[in-house]
């Protein structure tokens, strides 16, 4: 399929050719021409696979196809998670329209109020706002949602992990005269994404494009054991000074780590940038700049201080401490191969980790290949590790065969007499 075949009008397709997308996404297939018809969509979108054009193309075709009549209000709202997705996003509206007569602003936090003051009359088409600063506004009655047409919900369940679900739902009873809802998230199953879309959604045209699990494809995950720390510090050091590794995210688990880490990996000669939660904001897009820049290869952070970055050409994500669920394993790799490229994702695995590369196993269907790097080899052997569920089934089963056995004996001896 071509974009032509999307049936997008010249503008469109002109500003696409400019971006250099020769083929539509899965997703922009996907998605589009339901939006197109009129249709709610629910989709099933990791970042990296085009989702933002997947949303912007058919809102910026259904502002052609119906161009503004009286009103001034804004058209076309899309919500994102975090204030540097809303500027990404921001940013792919602003490339994707610039030949059309589409107007688009952003309402974020950390920008003064004098910049949004005339967004609600000024005939903005799109918004990309933050919901936290949206509902401000509202509230104090400087932004209207009365001609809302579209309302846009970008990583649906980021909004609802960062606790936005009641804020979301108080700016989508504000847009209530909306014709068309759109909700993209990357994953549907659990966290509350399931419900919310009931309540947002009506009759919506399910699209996946790229199930977390065929993430796999493109992804090369395996894992090394460590023994402690200082084995998977040494481990993590081997991997970074490895040539194939131009630029890698590194996520630990709490701040604390982040300093501690990068203090070891500054001594082993590798220079890295970071990130952590609570971060003022230059310093943290200094930090963003640096490593997209290429100034620092390697970026450290804890999964909430990575939320909403979007950097592409990752070539490595490393899990020196794994995440809790297999949800947020797929999300931390999907990071690495982007837009079609390679990416590889290493995890390392301590013993107390093992009940959770599990559940990671389970969910992506494929047991991860273990690797040893020489001179570095594990001293434990993970299947001596005894895995809490097994314990009981093992007693079972052992219970089981002991009163098979039992029932043998007294059969062969009730035969005797
Ligand atoms: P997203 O999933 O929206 O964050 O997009 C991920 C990356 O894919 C961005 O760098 C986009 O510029 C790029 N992209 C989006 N659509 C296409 C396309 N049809 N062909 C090639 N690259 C694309």
């Amino acid at each position: 399929m071509n974009f032509s075949d999307l049936e997008l009008d010249d503008v469109l397709l002109e500003a696409i050719e400019q971006q250099g997308y020769k083929k539509p996404t899965v997703i922009q297939q996907l998605a589009i021409p339901p939006a197109l018809e009129g249709k709610d969509v629910l989709a099933s979108a990791a970042t990296g696979t085009g989702k933002t054009a997947g949303f912007v193309l058919p809102a910026l075709q259904h502002l052609l196809d119906y161009p503004r009549g009286r009103s001034n209000g804004v058209r076309i709202l899309i919500l994102s998670p975090t204030r540097e997705l809303a500027e990404q996003t921001y940013k792919v509206a602003k490339q994707l329209s610039q030949f059309s007569e589409a107007k688009c602003a952003i309402i974020t936090g950390g920008i003064n109020y004098g910049k949004h003051k005339d967004i609600s009359t000024g005939c903005v088409d799109i918004l990309v706002a933050t919901p936290g600063r949206l509902l401000e506004y509202i509230e104090e009655e400087s932004f209207d949602c009365r001609d809302i047409e579209w309302l846009v919900l970008d990583e649906a369940d980021r909004m609802l992990d960062m606790g936005f679900a009641k804020t979301i739902e108080k700016i989508g009873d504000e847009a209530r005269w909306r014709k068309q809802t759109l909700l993209f998230s990357a994953t549907l199953e659990g966290r509350g994404v399931d419900a919310f879309a009931a309540k947002f959604l009506t009759d919506p045209v399910l699209v996946e494009a790229e199930s977390p699990r065929r993430e796999k494809a493109k992804i090369n995950q395996w894992v090394h054991l460590s023994d402690d720390r200082n084995h998977k510090l040494a481990q993590l050091v081997y991997c970074l000074k490895q040539d194939s590794v131009n630029k890698a995210i590194i996520f630990v688990k709490t701040r604390e780590r982040v300093a501690e880490l990068c203090g070891q990996l500054n001594s082993a000669d590798i220079p890295c940038a970071w990130l952590q939660g609570e971060m003022a904001q230059d310093k943290r897009q200094k930090a963003i700049k640096s490593f997209v820049t290429g100034h620092r290869n390697v970026l450290v952070a804890t999964d909430v201080a990575a939320r909403g970055i979007d950097i592409d050409d990752v070539t490595h994500v490393f899990n020196y401490d794994m995440p809790r669920t297999a949800d947020v394993y797929l999300h931390r790799i999907g990071r690495t191969g982007r837009a079609g490229k390679k990416g590889t994702a290493i995890s390392f695995i301590e013993a107390h980790d093992v009940l959770v590369l599990g559940k990671v196993e389970r969910y992506i269907k494929e047991k991860l290949v273990r690797r040893v790097i020489e001179g570095l080899e594990p001293k434990y052997k993970e299947a001596r590790i005894p895995s809490k569920k097994a314990k009981p089934k093992t007693r079972k089963l052992i219970q089981k065969k002991q009163a098979a056995a039992k029932a043998k004996k007294r059969a062969k001896k009730a035969k005797k007499h």
